[in-house]
């Protein structure tokens, strides 16, 4: 079993790390060929313009959307979770669109409105994951068929569809690894 993460931008040196603590091998992807072999793809959180502008340059854009057709499992962070979405409110950014959901960007405020909350996550259950929030999007509307696995304040944190999983919050800034368990069973 080998995860992906993607290394352009962003912290993926922490999912390297959380992986690690799962007991799973780790995997930088920054080339289209780093994709081969893998049984899952973690997308961190950063800046999600300048992830699909690099992602754009390196051709990475396109082959991971290839691969998620192939059924590849994806879990994106963050800025990660924004690169998923299909929609982003006022933005035609860069990005691969695999998720039906619509995102704001920066909707919480600024860098200093980050904040920490407890948050349930449906299927892992008690006791509630501590959810950070680094001038994260709000997920303001997912399709039909789109699970919503978490919620603060009613707004989607957490959702899935199939393999796709997307987070607002970064789960891997934690000593908690659940979520990311959550999708290493996810990609087996
Ligand atoms: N604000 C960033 C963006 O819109 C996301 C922040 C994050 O990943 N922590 O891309």
């Amino acid at each position: 079993m080998k995860i992906g993460v993607l290394a352009l931008q962003g912290d993926f040196a922490e999912h390297l790390k959380m992986l690690e603590t799962v007991g799973v091998e780790g995997v930088r992807v920054r080339l289209p060929e780093d994709l081969e072999g893998i049984n899952g793809l973690i997308i961190p959180g950063g800046e999600s313009t300048t992830l699909g502008t690099l992602g754009v340059r390196y051709r990475l854009l396109d082959a991971i959307k290839g691969k998620a057709e192939e059924g590849l499992p994806i879990f994106g962070t963050c800025a990660g979770a924004i690169l998923m979405a299909t929609t982003v409110v006022d933005s035609d950014q860069p990005r691969l669109g695999l998720l039906d959901i619509v995102v704001n960007r920066n909707a919480y405020g600024r860098q200093k409105d980050s904040f920490e909350a407890p948050v349930m996550i449906r299927p892992i259950g008690p006791p509630p994951i501590t959810a950070v929030f680094i001038r994260a999007p709000v997920i303001q509307s997912v399709g039909a068929d789109v699970e919503v696995l978490a919620t603060l304040d009613d707004q989607p944190v957490l959702v899935k569809k199939g393999g796709l999983l997307a987070a607002t919050f970064h789960p891997e800034l934690t000593d908690d690894n659940r979520v990311h368990r959550f999708f290493v069973d996810l990609c087996q």
